[in-house]
């Protein structure tokens, strides 16, 4: 009846538990109602946008300039420069440097450390790459050295896809410097949700304007009063149709008690987009026990219509309605504004 992509989209509507009336609307006006102004623009974006992808495609650039262009952030692109120049300060690095020290990697305690070691052959490591999105497996593979397991990934993989893992790379040094250093639990879930939430942040900050992200980079996140908790949520959206939520709940000591990541195929306005994160953080945290938090988004348009001031465009209603009935369910006390960055 339905083609595999119309098929797709009708599966990827979000359906509320509270059966409301079902309606027909134009997504592309804030009525939900047709015109012919919304579809000449619409129309025009889209004819835009597909320019835009044909000129990068045709672009042929070597794997440096490919790592140097990657969307993510600049410290993170000089960690991937100075692993793949085996300059990080690991054991053996440190080694090299006439430093008289054991090399042997604290994680595993089985080889010694060298930037091949950690990233590639560590035990300790090895399971974070696998239980990614990016489903690694890296037994048996012999890379040689972490640069040309990048350089391989720039040529076989995504733009998006190798983001990822240098985001991922970078959370895991940064992960084994607190374990070497302070001795802090190296944790891979808290690793791989620092990494996606790090690629959602990225993504919505190079799309959104120049004074929006400074505002965001200048707001920190503060803690809940004791006894109650804090839940934040964010999306993005990526080159491919899908849309990745994320959510963290942290206590009055700013400790993660929950947190999770998921991504979907998911159509619609992205107020809308910013509601289903929250409902999937409620009901995870529904799942597991936890009840009264205060709500934090990014998105003010949504924020605006659960409250009730201003109005709710069409295509988000149901959504909304949704939102207020789970904060409902799970006691949640205040919803607030919040413009800043969810990861340090
Ligand atoms: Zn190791």
């Amino acid at each position: 009846m339905f083609d595999r992509r119309d098929a797709e989209r009708i599966m990827s509507i979000h359906i509320s538990s509270r059966l409301p009336p079902d309606k027909r609307i134009w997504l592309h006006t804030k009525s939900g109602l047709f015109t012919v102004r919304s579809a000449y623009y619409w129309s025009k974006n889209k004819a835009d946008e597909q320019c835009t992808k044909n000129a990068s495609s045709s672009c042929k650039n070597t794997a440096w300039k490919q790592m140097w262009k990657l969307r993510i952030i600049p410290k993170v692109k000089h960690f991937l420069w100075r692993a793949c120049n085996e300059s990080l300060p690991t054991k053996n690095g440190l080694a090299r440097r006439g430093l008289q020290i054991d090399t042997v990697c604290e994680l595993c305690g089985e080889a010694n450390e060298s930037t091949t070691h950690l990233f590639l052959e560590c035990q300790a490591t090895l399971p974070i790459w696998y239980l990614s999105t990016l489903r690694l497996d890296l037994r048996n593979q012999a890379y040689g050295s972490f640069k040309n397991f990048l350089w391989t990934m720039l040529h076989k993989q995504s733009v998006e896809y190798v983001e990822m893992l240098s985001l991922i790379a970078w959370r895991i040094w940064l992960a084994r410097n607190k374990w070497c250093m302070e001795k802090k639990k190296f944790d891979i879930i808290r690793i791989l949700d620092g990494a996606q939430l790090m690629l959602m942040e990225m993504h919505k900050t190079s799309k959104s304007s120049k004074s929006e992200s400074r505002a965001a980079a200048r707001t920190r996140w503060t803690p809940p009063p004791i006894g109650i908790l804090k839940m934040n949520s964010d999306v993005a959206k990526f080159n491919d149709g899908t849309v990745g939520y994320g959510f963290v709940i942290r206590d009055h000591s700013g400790d993660v008690l929950l947190a999770g990541t998921r991504r979907e195929q998911r159509d619609g306005s992205s107020t809308a987009m910013e509601g289903l994160a929250i409902i999937f953080a409620i009901r995870s945290a529904l799942e597991a026990g936890f009840m009264e938090f205060q709500i934090e988004s990014d998105s003010k348009c949504l924020i605006d219509s659960i409250q009730g001031k201003g109005g709710t465009e069409c295509s988000s209603e149901v959504v909304v309605g949704d939102v207020r009935h789970f904060a409902k369910a799970a006691n949640c006390k205040e919803i607030f504004m919040f413009i800043g960055r969810l990861i340090d």
